[in-house]
């Protein structure tokens, strides 16, 4: 049987992660640009964005169904669940990161940082100390497109901010960054990765890459000695999830890419194959039970395929 011509195997060790038999499921399609998914086991579905289309999608695990969760949607772009569960998401046009409760009602966790407003809060994940960390350049404020153009009252946005979880506070835990978005921990959350997609705005002096910043002691920030993780080979890396042995499955422009982890005094890693897709990826989501379900949105469509591997 054929390996599906979808799996770029660039290094050997990309063979334990792909199934031989498995292939692409083309989900869905119809959407301008989808975003932010985020897999809710307790329903079986997946959450994601279709930013200008300011609506919020919901594809049935069960059904194959995709429908309108949410519409308007305040332009949400990424999501993740919180440590109760709850789906957490970052908002282009409420500039916000708010959380929809077990009742169903909307309640802001972060929309001001020092007294002004945020710009467009971009993606965010949950650490297992209950905190949420958060990128928030100006995307969904640099046009009417994806939010509400807004000149930024921050004037940056060079931060990834961290919500405490006790007392709610809003701490920048990132400062030199350009433009950084989609964002993760590694499996034993030593490490903070974020993508920095600079490049659209200020091109060639923003390199495509995913910086590692490890976490200082009680993992309430970061080192200030971030190293390179991963540069793109083709556009920019902007959402990615890691999977449970530490492999980081990014977007990119031809697809998905997976990096494999240099040894911890290298710093770094191998880009070891990639899934080729006829669309621009944005981002990607374990989901399904057993989370070897690698969820991708492109562009248009919501892809999926099963991996040997699942979520940290
Ligand atoms: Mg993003």
């Amino acid at each position: 049987m054929a390996l599906d011509p979808a799996f770029d195997v660039l290094d050997r060790r990309f063979y334990r992660y792909i199934i031989h038999n498995a292939h692409i499921d083309h989900l869905w399609t119809g959407g301008r640009w989808t975003e932010g998914p985020v897999y809710v086991p307790a329903g079986r579905y997946l959450l994601f964005s279709d930013i200008p289309n300011d609506r919020t999608l919901r594809y049935d695990e069960l059904s194959g169904q995709t429908s309108v969760f949410e519409q308007p949607a305040l332009n949400q772009n990424g999501h993740c669940l919180d440590r109760q569960g709850r789906v957490v998401s970052c908002e282009h046009r409420g500039r916000a990161v708010s959380r929809i409760g077990h009742d169903g009602s909307r309640e802001v966790l972060a929309d001001a940082f020092d007294g002004k407003r945020l710009n467009s809060p971009n993606d965010a994940v949950a650490k297992s100390d209950g905190s949420i960390w958060f990128t928030d350049p100006t995307y969904g404020i640099d046009s009417d497109y994806e939010g509400d153009q807004a000149v930024s009252e921050l004037g940056g946005q060079s931060n990834v901010y961290r919500i405490d979880p006790d007392d709610g506070s809003i701490t920048a835990v990132v400062t030199d960054m350009v433009r950084p978005n989609g964002l993760a921990f590694s499996p034993d959350e030593s490490v903070l990765y974020v993508a920095d997609t600079g490049i659209s705005h200020v091109g060639k002096a923003c390199p495509p890459v995913i910086r590692a910043y490890p976490l200082a002691p009680g993992g309430r920030s970061v080192s200030a000695d971030s190293t390179v993780f991963a540069t793109c080979d083709n556009g920019a890396f902007d959402g990615f999830r890691v999977g449970a042995d530490g492999t980081v499955w990014a977007s990119a422009a031809d697809g998905v890419h997976c990096l494999v982890p240099s040894a911890q005094d290298e710093g770094g890693s191998t880009l070891v194959g990639k899934i080729l897709l006829p669309e621009v990826v944005a981002n990607v989501e374990f989901g399904g039970l057993k989370r070897n379900r690698l969820y991708i949105c492109a562009t248009t469509s919501l892809f999926a395929v099963y991996l040997n591997t699942r979520a940290a």
